[in-house]
């Protein structure tokens, strides 16, 4: 099938390069030309693991393509694939302006029946404003439009992809079901579940399914503070309830509260969907209160591990991402707090693996032993998997003080403790 995707970012691309190997013909579209000028001198300008090859793999194979200018890839194409933002306004709306933007330019450009697709996180309601914005550009244009929301995760993207748990697709029509049947039979033959719904409802599941996840953590970061107080282990509380399946063990890691580019601004865009509609989502209100807190709480941790002040102190940072296995530092609690440490007076020597940039007043490091030279405190931000193999016994003879804030739970409390450092953990009990 031809497919012509608009908005080549962490997901527009993911899509495009497996759709591609899984023999599709793609051109993926941004309007971004240097990002255009990039991907087609071969670099690919985002971290995910396997991407930059399986990219080189479909273009030499002819399969996949970049464009800056959609009309001859649209006209040609049975689907049309939206992957633009739609990233959180001033009300907790989505902003829709770039969805809004494509959906004219799509069409403009449609020539014959086509398939548009929305890929991209939109509000209940969006599939038919899409529609809308078809129609007033092109009355004549012949289309459906479809939500077939994406579930993928930055770091692990391209395995979600190509081994989804489900997929989801909104139609209403017949034929529109088949087109994405024929999409993703190189999926469903091999098992991949594909849930068909309606469009509305599609719509609404994503946000769902992200809102689930994102009270999961802030439940599990309240029970932490109260294991702390208390005198429980998070740890074992969280496996003990994660053994029975209508719970289960995954998103109950306690730490700095939730970030990166999705649940930040999809639980604010659920609240106020429910504000619009007069259906009050009052644990979505709840989940976003907690975490927003969550950061400041934190911070204050960190103070008080340097005895109550961090003016003019040095804190070794590790990790700036939202989570391990990407470059992204959408709302990354990382920074959240850094900001807040900054704010109190400290300096801050920062190191992630992947990150490019960092804050005004963070000075990045080239390594985590650059970053802890001198500093008073370490604080683990982001759970990288090379910081478990960190020498931290030269970490402890490098810093000023031996002084370990561990928002992840990364290293072993009585390990930390016999080596000398001061250490504390999320949701564990002062004193082991
Ligand atoms: P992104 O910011 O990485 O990429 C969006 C791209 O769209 C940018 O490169 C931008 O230049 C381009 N763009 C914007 N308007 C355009 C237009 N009119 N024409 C052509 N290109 C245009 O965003 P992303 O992280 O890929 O997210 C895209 C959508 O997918 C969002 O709605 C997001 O909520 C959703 N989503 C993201 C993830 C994720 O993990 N990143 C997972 C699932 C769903």
């Amino acid at each position: 099938m031809r497919v012509a995707i608009v908005g080549s970012g962490y997901v527009g691309l993911v899509s495009g390069a497996c759709l591609a190997d899984f023999g599709h013909d793609i051109t993926c579209i941004d309007r971004d030309e240097h990002r255009i000028a990039e991907l087609r001198s071969g670099l690919v300008p985002i971290y995910e693991p396997g991407l930059a090859e399986l990219i080189a793999a479909n273009v030499a194979e002819g399969r996949l393509r970049f464009d800056t200018r959609l009309d001859q890839a649209v006209a040609a194409a049975d689907i049309v694939v939206i992957a633009v933002g739609t990233p959180a306004s001033d009300n907790d709306e989505a902003d829709l302006s770039s969805v809004h933007a494509a959906a004219k330019s799509i069409g403009l450009a449609l020539d014959g029946f086509t398939l548009v697709v929305t890929k991209s996180t939109v509000p209940v309601g969006t599939g038919d404003a899409v529609a809308s914005a078809i129609h007033a550009a092109r009355p004549d244009a012949v289309f459906d439009v479809v939500s077939n929301p994406e579930f993928l995760r930055e770091g692990a993207a391209i395995k979600d992809f190509c081994q989804p748990e489900r997929i989801v697709v909104g139609a209403e029509t017949e034929r529109a079901r088949a087109l994405m049947s024929e999409l993703y039979r190189p999926l469903t033959q091999r098992g991949t579940a594909l849930f068909m719904t309606t469009r509305r409802s599609a719509e609404l599941l994503k946000y769902a399914a992200n809102a689930f996840l994102a009270m999961k953590i802030s439940f599990i970061n309240e029970m932490a503070d109260l294991c702390e107080k208390a005198g429980g282990d998070i740890a074992d509380v969280a496996r003990g309830i994660g053994l029975d399946s209508r719970i289960g063990p995954k998103f109950l890691e306690a730490g700095p509260g939730y970030g990166g580019s999705c649940f930040p601004k999809d639980t604010r865009a659920l609240a106020a969907m429910g504000r619009r509609y007069e259906a009050p989502q009052r644990l979505v209100e709840a989940t976003i209160a907690v975490n927003a807190e969550r950061f400041t709480r934190m911070a204050r941790r960190i103070v008080e591990a340097c005895g109550g002040s961090v003016e003019g102190r040095r804190i070794a940072l590790l990790g700036l991402t939202f989570k391990p296995g990407t470059d992204d530092m959408r709302e990354s609690p990382a920074l959240g707090i850094a900001e807040a440490l900054i704010r109190a007076g400290a300096r801050i020597s920062a190191y992630d693996p992947q990150a490019a940039a960092g804050l005004a007043g963070l000075a990045l490091s080239e390594d985590a032993y650059a970053a802890a030279t001198g500093a008073d405190c370490l604080v683990l931000a982001t759970e990288w998997r090379e910081f478990r193999a960190l020498d931290m016994a030269r970490i402890r003879d490098i810093m000023a003080q031996p002084v370990i804030v561990d928002l992840r739970n990364l290293f072993d409390a009585r390990t930390m403790r016999a080596l000398g450092f001061e250490y504390r953990g999320i949701g564990r009990p002062a004193l082991d």
